[in-house]
Parts: structure tokens; C-alpha cells; sequence
């Protein structure tokens, strides 16, 4: 099929491990040592995301339908629970880091949201933020889920001032205390287990600092952010990821002369949120918008993402 449709390649986007206490849907080790079980058997090649760039860029072609896999983010569990298996299967991940959480300065934003809105004790909560009311219903999952994916979505309208009190009055009105550190179920990755990772083939790069989607920050601040996780990783890590990957990265989260900036930041190419399967011709067209597909939750999602099925669909 490869020869019909092309060299596409599949590159997934990976989130948390599922929780011990269900507290949201993630990833189970089990269906991602399935799916990578049939991704061999199958004939698929891995590439990691450096080699796919590089590949596009100088016009090479592969032999093979290829998959690529990161995660984005850079939190405990991860390397811990998904990054070992991905590496069992020779898959060649890539785990791009939010730096200042790493660094333990902060953690990010929508991990508060998502911690108050799932620790909250009430039912339903009202609040207003600048003459914007909120209603949230907390009384089941689904709405939890449902609340939580409202605020963040407000959230990122926002600039780094304002955010930070909407984040503080949203909190409040959930009646939530929040931990100055991040939770257990929100540890971040240690430097030191990113570089035990690296040695045993895990590449690292930079999901920026704060995880502010960059169409609510100043050129400055982005220009500001992407230098000081460079040189951060570069402090800590031997062999940074070439290629950044945007922070959330939906169409809404980037505007497109921001691209330029990545690149200005030494960058190759960066990587969306923006679901699909690419051909190496359109990475060398766009390298600054490539696109990924979220890891699906089952098995079945997993062969047709990975298909030419859904690359043909996707093109339609
Ligand atoms: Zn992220």
C-alpha cells in the first residue's frame, strides 16, 4: 500500500498511564504492549520523531509503514509506566517535557484545574470570572470531565496574569486547597530519571515552560520560554529532541506566525495536536505543523490508525 498511497507515517500522542484510582482515563501499560505486540508482528517499522524529521528533510523515503510515538508532558508515571515498555519494543520514544514543572517551579495550570475539579467535595459550583459566570456539575465522571474541559478551554484565552486568578478563583469556588507541590498523582519526572531514561534510549525535548498555549502569550514571552527550556535541557540532558512539540497544540492553541518562532529557537520542526497521519512529503512542506494522533483507548482504533485506511480516510 505504500506504494499507492505513499510513505505516510503514523505518529501518536501520548498522555498519563491509567490511574490506580480511575480518577481520569489514561493509558494501560497492557494495551500499549498489544498494540506495539502487533505494530512488530505486522511489519511496521518505529522511527522516533528526530529520525522521521530528518528522513522528510532530506527527502528520503521508507521502505516500510512507520510509527512514531511521544508523549507529551513529562510526568512521574510516565517514565515509570509507559516509557518502559515503549523502549522494551525498541519503539524509540520521545517524551517532550513542560520545564518548569520538571524543574519543580511550578506545576502546570490545567493540572491545577484538573486536581481541583476532580478533589472537590461539592456537587455543583457557581462562579463569575470578569463578568463570565461559570456552572459547573460535578455530580458524576462524565461531568466532572465535562467541567474541567470548561475552564480549561476559558483558561486558554487568557494571559499569564489573568490566568493565574482565574486558576486561583476557580479553585476557591471549588472549595479545593491547593498543594503548593504537585500532588502524588501529579509528580513530575526527576533530571535524573530522564537521564537514566535517555541512556537506555528515551529522547527528551521541550513542550516549553509553563504550558500556556502560546496564542494567549506575547512573541516575547514565547521567544523567552523556548530559550530557557533549551537551556535547561540542555543543562540536564545529553541529546535534546530537535523537534518541539507545542503546548496543547490544537489549531485555536498556535497562531501561525508563532511557528516562526520555534524555528527561530533552533528548532527543525514541531509537532500538533491536530489529529492525522502525514506523509514524509508533508512534513517537508510543513514541518512546523506536523500532525499526531491521540493513542486511542483500544486495540481495535490502534490497527486502523495505524492503517492506510485511516490515512486515506483522513485525506478524503
Ligand atoms: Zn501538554
Amino acid at each position: 500500500m505504500n506504494f499507492l498511497v505513499g510513505h505516510y507515517v503514523t505518529i501518536y500522542m501520548i498522555h498519563r498511564p491509567q490511574p490506580d484510582n480511575g480518577a481520569y482515563e489514561g493509558l494501560a501499560p497492557r494495551l500499549l504492549n498489544d498494540c506495539l505486540n502487533y505494530a512488530r508482528k505486522s511489519g511496521f517499522e518505529f522511527a522516533s520523531i528526530d529520525e522521521l524529521v530528518a528522513d522528510a528533510l532530506a527527502g528520503n523515503n521508507r521502505e516500510r509503514p512507520t510509527i512514531c510515538f511521544t508523549l507529551d508532558d513529562g510526568y512521574q508515571d510516565q517514565v515509570d509506566q509507559l516509557v518502559p515498555v515503549l523502549l522494551q519494543h525498541d519503539a524509540k520514544p520521545t517524551l517532550y517535557t513542560i520545564v518548569d514543572m520538571v524543574d519543580r517551579h511550578d506545576w502546570p495550570w490545567d493540572a491545577k484545574l484538573n486536581y481541583a475539579v476532580w478533589s472537590s467535595a461539592l456537587s455543583q459550583v457557581e462562579f463569575h470570572y470578569q463578568q463570565k459566570p461559570f456552572k459547573l456539575d460535578l455530580t458524576h465522571p462524565v461531568a466532572r470531565t465535562h467541567s474541567r474541559r470548561q475552564l480549561t478551554r476559558f483558561g486558554k484565552t487568557l494571559s499569564s496574569d489573568d490566568l493565574m486568578q482565574f486558576v486561583q478563583n476557580a479553585v476557591a469556588a471549588l472549595a479545593v486547597e491547593l498543594p503548593t507541590n504537585a500532588p502524588l498523582t501529579y509528580t513530575p519526572a526527576s533530571w535524573d530519571s530522564l537521564r537514566a531514561a535517555e541512556l537506555q534510549g528515551l529522547r527528551i525535548g521541550s513542550h516549553a515552560c509553563s504550558h500556556q498555549v502560546f496564542a494567549a502569550l506575547s512573541d516575547a514571552q514565547i521567544s523567552a520560554e523556548l530559550a530557557r527550556a533549551n537551556h535547561r535541557l540542555g543543562q540536564e540532558i545529553n541529546n535534546p529532541s530537535q523537534v518541539f512539540c507545542y503546548p496543547s497544540g490544537t489549531a485555536q492553541d498556535y497562531l501561525p506566525h508563532q511557528a516562526e518562532l520555534v524555528k527561530a529557537a533552533g528548532f527543525v520542526a514541531a509537532l500538533t495536536a491536530m489529529p492525522g497521519n502525514m506523509r514524509l512529503q508533508h512534513i517537508k512542506e510543513k514541518p512546523l505543523h506536523i500532525k499526531r494522533h491521540s493513542f486511542p483507548n483500544s486495540f481495535d482504533k490502534f490497527v486502523r490508525y495505524s492503517s492506510w485506511l485511516e490515512y486515506i480516510r483522513s485525506s478524503i
